[in-house]
């Protein structure tokens, strides 16, 4: 596969042009999980699975799938997939490079009439962003059994259960309690994904091989303090669940910043959501509820931030004014992507002659959940200036053309791996 064909650079730059217009007009580039917009992004993923001669189907887990069958008769089964749902004004790029790749190797491969020795599946992962029902990855959740009832009867804030969402769009709640049948025949779950940060771009490197993909842990915390009259509340009497937790977003950004110096791994924590009540210009901040995110690549590190943080509440409990409370509400463990793979996207590249590097992941993704049960790895391109869940988001046709011809050799060489 030529990766400066136009062939292919034109017809990855159409597929991203097409579904960017199926965005909320007001709010670009929006495409939530089970959306308007998304059902109809998923129409359009459909007919075009259809135009390239794929047999498509919606699995159990609402995963949308497109399927090239082997000639010759195996169970065998190489997935490539990626998502292609935003976060609310986010990016033309995030999910749906992977998706366009995925479709152009496909392409590729009928046009050449290559026989594989394995089935070959586009998939369009249901739900990889965080949503409503603070849950990601529900289609790759759901393929490995990690979707429990706590999860899938929970509501969203319009009071929507997420099983039955997950039903309309033609997958069966019923049946994800344990992992699918089909990843016994699963020989490689791969994924192309924009960098989402600046090390590509910044080293000048084209493929960037992903080793691991961070722990990510979420933490919620209130800080109860006491609401009162802004005028006549003096200073030293006051309860303001604001400024404590000021105190806080400070601390968790310099201890942060220390661990990830020392541990020379990926090490990042953000506060990005913070609610206060009663919000008021007049009235001293009764309460504070905001949710601390933690990505990890060292579980020592980990430790000792959560150490740190919980020990330094306490002394807020005992010597401050206010009443804080933090609860550990998600995580997903660290994983290394598999080793044979890894070396194999190396490989692929090189014989491209692209420049590449071996790296680890700072976002979570779909293919964290599947390598947990299946052999799994995946390449990043760069994009621009690391932008990513935003507008602004952008990446070369070129550069992710590059990619989609790692892939392909990628399918190429597993081909050969797997003849028999
Ligand atoms: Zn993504």
């Amino acid at each position: 596969m030529n990766y400066n064909d136009q062939l292919y650079t034109s017809f990855i730059k159409q597929k991203i042009d097409a579904l960017e217009k199926m965005t909320d007009q007001d709010n670009p580039y929006t495409r939530i999980v089970f959306s308007k917009k998304f059902y109809e992004a998923r129409s359009w993923l459909k007919n075009e699975y259809q135009k390239l001669g794929l047999e498509v189907s919606t699995d159990d887990a609402g995963n949308l799938i497109g399927l090239l069958n082997s000639k010759t008769d195996t169970d065998k089964i190489v997935i490539i997939g990626s998502h292609i749902d935003t976060v609310p004004s986010g990016g033309r790029y995030d999910g749906i490079a992977g998706v366009v790749a995925a479709l152009c190797v496909v392409k590729h491969i009928k046009e050449n009439d290559i026989n594989l020795p394995f089935n070959l599946a586009v998939y369009d992962y249901l739900g990889e962003e965080l949503n409503d029902w603070s849950i990601s990855c529900i289609g790759t959740r759901g393929m490995i059994g990690a979707l429990n009832k706590d999860i899938l009867f929970r509501g969203n804030s319009s009071g929507e259960i997420l099983k039955d969402e997950i039903d309309k769009i033609g997958g069966n709640s019923k049946l994800l309690t344990k992992p699918f049948t089909i990843i016994k025949n699963i020989v490689a779950c791969l994924e192309l994904h924009i960098e989402q940060g600046k090390v590509l771009e910044q080293k000048k490197i084209d493929i960037g091989v992903v080793r691991s993909i961070p722990s990510i842990s979420r933490f919620s915390v209130e800080i109860n303090g006491q609401a009162g009259h802004s005028g006549t509340i003096l200073m030293d009497q006051r309860a303001d669940a604001l400024v404590t937790s000021s105190e806080i977003i400070t601390f968790v950004n310099e201890l942060a910043l220390r661990l990830s110096k020392e541990s020379n791994q990926h090490f990042v924590s953000t506060i990005g959501k913070i609610n206060v009540h009663p919000n008021a210009a007049a009235i001293i901040p009764g309460k504070v509820e905001m949710t601390i995110d933690l990505r990890a690549s060292s579980k020592s590190s980990r430790e000792q931030y959560i150490t740190e943080l919980e020990k330094q509440i306490n002394k807020m409990n005992q010597s401050g004014p206010c009443k804080i409370e933090m609860k550990n509400i998600a995580f997903a463990p660290y994983v290394e992507m598999d080793k044979e793979l890894i070396k194999l996207f190396k490989e692929s590249s090189d014989d491209y002659g692209f420049s590449n590097i071996i790296m680890d992941s700072g976002a979570g993704h779909d293919t964290a959940h599947l390598s947990r049960v299946a052999p799994a790895s995946m390449i990043f391109v760069p994009c621009k200036d690391g932008l990513s869940h935003c507008p602004e988001e952008y990446a070369e046709i070129s550069d992710i053309s590059k990619g989609t011809s790692v892939l392909f050799k990628m399918v190429e060489k597993l081909a050969s791996l797997n003849q028999n």
